[in-house]
């Protein structure tokens, strides 16, 4: 289920704005406390951007091929798990985990082979030539490769009572969330094959699937219609807007507005699938990556390189089709081998390799 939570409560309130080297305690996450103050730039050999599982898991691999990767990772880091509470389907959990911890334990792991993370958005970046140069809080950090692993993220109806009741009956992520509605009565908001789709998986939990779209028509394809038309388990509610979902700690119903404002009606559903699409962390990369017609980022066929050598791209920013924790984890995975290769085919072209790996600033205490 998804959970609305203070970002990073998991993590003490620790709050990063520069670079953090690393301070490995056991198991513990490393308490990072140091920053660069010499406005010099930082370089490495690889930079990471993005700290949701691709991110981290680039990160483990990066570390543990002495790549000495910086994760610029967020403000917000963690990506969407830590708006998660129990992930049922990362394999390794029997028993699932909370999304915070999940990936509290992928942190701990990067950290623990050597990673420095850095909790700040990107806000400019330069990829005209090598070394990559990357803008964040300030700091310039230089890189002979780099990882995009920034997310997506899942666009809400925007109202106050979804938002209170995220996590409680309220998810956009119906693979994540569809088992917890067994025999139950649900709704899904959205005209297109997103929402569709998951109206689809739902009918395999609940008792009765409500799909609820803003106007007379669909947007999804002809064949997911028909497919959706066909379930009986499916009913369509057409030309009706979510006013307000209902209920305390649980979702008890919503209520719909007709959208011509003939009246209101409240549908009895015990949970609320919103499905109006996903919106990809792109901004920063726009003029120097390409896009796909969807607006990720694309990658050269099975591999996960960009349109630019030495540019690396993994996760839900490229991904709109599993946007799952495993799929981009295993695609962080992917982008850090890539990377590992593709460094070392170009070093062993140019004797010497390329920019060396620089010691990072002299660091004093950060608050
Ligand atoms: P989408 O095609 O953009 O559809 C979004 C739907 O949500 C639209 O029906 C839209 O209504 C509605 N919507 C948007 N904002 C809303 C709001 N504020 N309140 C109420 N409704 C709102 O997004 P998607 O379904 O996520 O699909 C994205 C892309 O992935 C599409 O190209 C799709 O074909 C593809 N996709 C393919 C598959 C598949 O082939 N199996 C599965 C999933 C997605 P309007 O129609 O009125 O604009």
């Amino acid at each position: 289920m998804t959970d609305e939570r203070p970002t990073r409560l998991s993590l003490g309130g620790l709050k990063l704005q520069t670079l953090a080297p690393l301070e490995s305690d056991g198991d513990q996450i490393a308490m990072p406390a140091r920053r660069p103050t010499s406005g010099e730039p930082v370089s490495t050999r690889v930079v990471i951007v993005g700290s949701g599982p691709a991110g981290l898991t680039a990160a483990i691999y990066a570390a543990r091929a002495n790549l000495a990767p910086i994760v610029i990772g967020g403000l917000v880091g963690g990506g969407q798990l830590m708006v998660t509470s129990d992930v049922e389907n990362y394999p390794g959990f029997p028993e699932a985990i909370a999304g915070p911890e999940l990936m509290d334990r992928f942190r701990a792991q990067a950290l623990r082979f050597g990673a420095r993370i850095v909790d700040a958005d990107v806000d400019r970046v330069d990829f005209a030539g090598r070394p990559f140069r990357l803008w964040a809080d300030g700091v310039e950090y230089r890189a002979d490769a780099v990882i995009v692993a920034t997310g997506a993220e899942a666009i809400w109806l925007g109202i106050d009572s979804e938002t209170r009741l995220r996590g409680k009956g309220v998810s956009a992520c119906a693979t994540c969330d569809g088992f917890f509605f067994r025999d139950k009565v649900v709704g899904v908001v959205g005209g297109g094959d997103s929402a569709l789709e998951d109206a689809l998986y739902l009918t395999r939990f609940a008792k009765e699937v409500h799909l609820i779209h803003r106007r007379d028509a669909l947007r999804a394809s002809k064949i997911m219609q028909a497919r959706a038309e066909a379930n009986p388990k499916i009913a369509m509610h057409l030309n009706r807007t979510v006013k307000e979902v209902l209920g305390d700690n649980t979702v008890d119903g919503v209520r719909l507005e007709r959208t011509d404002r003939s009246g209101e009606e409240i549908l009895p559903v015990e949970g609320l699938f919103v499905a109006i699409g996903h919106r990809p962390n792109v901004d920063v990369f726009r003029d120097w990556l390409d896009l796909d017609d969807k607006g990720y980022l694309r990658v050269e066929g099975r591999t996960t390189a960009s349109n630019i050598d030495g540019v690396f791209v993994a996760g839900d920013v490229d991904d709109h089709r599993y946007r799952q924790a495993v799929t981009a984890a295993g695609e962080g995975c992917r982008a850090a081998i890539d990377a590992e290769r593709w460094l070392e085919a170009t070093e062993s072209q140019a004797p010497g390799g390329t920019a060396a790996v620089a010691t990072p600033p002299s660091p004093t205490t950060a608050g």
